[in-house]
């Protein structure tokens, strides 16, 4: 609930307005009823009875040696599961949060879309996963929370529009977690009406579009979404967006195997991409143990790489991180969910 809700909430139960003020920054602290030890007794154990402060609890936690990584499989109330990843970087703690248990967009690629979609995350439960990792970091005693949020994990954002748009809402509430949308980073596989929706929303975060391909011949290989919206007319979408919003777009492309790293690909997506105010983000492809496609050389990323520097498209590489954590997208839970309950960690 937005802070303004809580506050209508709690009149309703017939407690005065200042209660829900008291409880919303309770919640965004990362606190369960238990704690909120400025509200009366039996205040507490009756909103424990009505309501859930946390809906996001830790299953597992997976620490990377090579640089600091941290998995998280995330547990809802209803026993669904959820990934998680927080990364270390020079300008803060970025994570990766999951907006939906599962996803129906099928990229051939992907390990979240292999079981479909389950069902969406709330915005509640979003927020959830980011005070769950404050929880985590303070658990560890350590002083840094949170900066920087994006929303990569499993699901399709723009396919859970009504809740991801209230999430990004939540970030900026007063008295809350106060997450600029400018350290926001949301990433689709090109939902064309969502993205002018979106782009119309007045929240400045930063659009990552998964490309892959530089043509619809090859992108109808790898992502069945292309099937109903094409590159020029997700081009277009995100030509608007940077109308809107004066950010630029950034691109996502995982070099795989045989499909799209050649050289005609590299050309054909300087072409494509020419003039526009955007970035692009090579990913060297995850090789996942379900998925028949694999990923390249790291010749091969450098010479692609190349093409486009040398035509004056902004790129980089993307850092593999947590690569000894099953870090990509999906591989946790699938690992999880197919693994017996008794071997897994207790609870945080
Ligand atoms: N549905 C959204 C966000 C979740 S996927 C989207 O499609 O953008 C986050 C990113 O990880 C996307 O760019 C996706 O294409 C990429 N991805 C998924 N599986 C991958 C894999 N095995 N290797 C590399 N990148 C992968």
């Amino acid at each position: 609930m937005t802070r303004d809700e809580l506050i209508a909430w709690v009149q309703e139960q017939k407690l005065p307005a200042f209660r829900g003020k008291q409880i919303f920054e309770w919640i965004h602290r990362g606190a369960d009823f238990g704690d909120m030890t400025n509200l009366p007794k039996e205040l507490r154990d009756g909103l424990k009875e009505k309501a859930v402060a946390q809906p996001v609890k830790i299953r597992l936690v997976r620490k990377s040696m090579l640089d600091g990584t941290i998995k998280f499989l995330y547990e809802l109330a209803d026993d669904n599961c959820v990934e998680g990843v927080l990364m270390r970087y020079k300008y803060g703690i970025s994570l990766c949060i999951s907006t939906q248990v599962g996803c129906r967009m099928g990229c051939r690629f992907c390990a979240s879309t292999l079981e479909g979609r389950v069902r969406d995350l709330t915005a509640g439960e979003m927020l959830g996963e980011i005070l769950t990792a404050n929880r985590f970091l303070e658990h560890e005693g350590k002083q840094e929370k949170v900066s920087h949020v994006v929303l990569m994990g499993s699901g399709e954002p723009l396919d859970n529009y009504g809740q991801v748009i209230r999430f990004l809402r939540l970030l900026r509430e007063e008295n809350g977690i106060r997450i600029g949308l400018r350290n926001v980073s949301l990433s689709t596989c090109g939902i064309v009406p969502r993205m002018y929706d979106l782009a119309k929303e007045n929240l400045p975060v930063t659009l990552s579009v998964s490309l892959h391909a530089p043509n619809d011949v090859i992108r109808k290989k790898l992502m069945p979404v292309a099937n109903t919206w094409s590159i020029h007319e997700i081009l277009e979408a995100c030509r608007y967006y940077i109308r809107e919003t004066g950010r630029r777009v950034i691109f996502e492309y995982a070099l795989t195997e045989g499909l799209n790293a050649g050289k005609a690909e590299a050309e054909e997506l300087t072409e494509i991409l020419r003039g526009m105010q955007c970035h692009v983000n090579l990913i060297p492809l995850n090789t996942v143990k379900e998925r028949e496609l694999s990923g390249v050389s790291e010749e091969n990323v450098r010479f692609f790489m190349k093409i486009l520097e040398e035509r004056h498209i902004s790129v980089t590489r993307r850092r593999e991180m947590g690569d000894d954590i099953e870090g990509a997208c999906g591989q946790l839970r699938r690992k999880t969910i197919n693994t017996s309950r008794s071997e897994q960690h207790a609870k945080i």
